[in-house]
């Protein structure tokens, strides 16, 4: 089925409403194809931008068994995106260096004990940097998928659960994470930002399809800073720092406290 949006404005009602802020009338972006290596209930969903508060996401929201399917039932980290030994050093570099400069901005020593859990944690790179930073850091991860969990010996405590009833819930996940959250601890999130060359009101879904990080549905939103920000005060937080400077705009790292 092809759908034409152009005589639709200023937004779709057909798009669920922002899972942030609540708006509904997003900015229809496009259809996009599912493209993971598994076969799902739904074929393409819809691209949309709130136009309220800039966040990228998809519609509808993906069902819990085409979540299950991706994420429980398929091999990922066999991929040479996780295993390629230039590819690991690379990311541990970037999660050392993110983890000194989260330590130094809360005054914390590299000497002091660090606690770090690690939520979606997947191979636990951020605790992987915490234990190479000093074995004496506690480390716990969370992740749906089991095959993970036996490949982290830096990790102490893995922990196998499911959430999925929070996945597509940014909010309530947020909040979670505060309610555990050290008085001087901070909430570390780096995830995808834009593909490159994407400006603010660009149309159609091609820069989207060749992005690296196009992972239909599995990549369920993209924030901003003001979709962050808006993210922070519905969850009770204060965005403490945001860049989109890694990976030429392609991912982007927030902190919240
Ligand atoms: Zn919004």
């Amino acid at each position: 089925m092809i759908r034409l949006f152009r005589d639709k404005d200023p937004g779709s009602p057909d798009i669920r409403a922002c899972p942030v802020c609540g708006q509904s009338g997003a900015r229809p972006i496009g259809r996009i194809k599912t493209n993971v290596l598994v076969s799902l209930e739904r074929g393409e969903y819809d691209l949309a931008q709130c136009q309220a508060c800039e966040l990228i996401y998809i519609s509808p929201q993906p069902s819990t068994c085409d979540l299950r399917r991706m994420y429980v039932e398929t091999t990922q980290f066999d991929n040479p995106v996780y295993t390629d030994p230039a590819r690991v050093t690379g990311i541990m570099e970037y999660m050392s260096a993110c983890l000194a400069r989260i330590l130094q901005r809360t005054s914390r020593t590299a000497n002091g004990v660090v606690s770090v859990l690690e939520v979606g944690a997947g191979l636990a790179w951020m605790c992987r940097a915490a234990k190479s930073l000093s074995p004496k850091n506690f480390t716990v991860a969370q992740d749906i998928s089991p095959e993970a969990a036996e490949r982290c010996p830096w990790v102490d405590l893995y922990l196998l659960k499911d959430i999925f009833e929070h996945l597509v819930d940014p909010i309530a996940v947020i909040r979670r994470c505060k309610s555990l959250l050290r008085a001087d601890g901070v909430i570390f999130t780096t995830a995808p930002h834009r593909p490159i060359g994407w400006r603010k009101n660009s149309q159609g879904v091609s820069l989207w399809e060749s992005y690296s990080y196009n992972h239909v549905p599995a990549h369920i939103q993209y924030f901003s800073k003001k979709s962050m920000r808006a993210l922070a005060r519905k969850a009770g937080c204060t965005l403490d720092y945001w860049s989109h400077a890694h990976e030429q705009g392609q991912a982007f790292e927030a902190w919240l406290r």
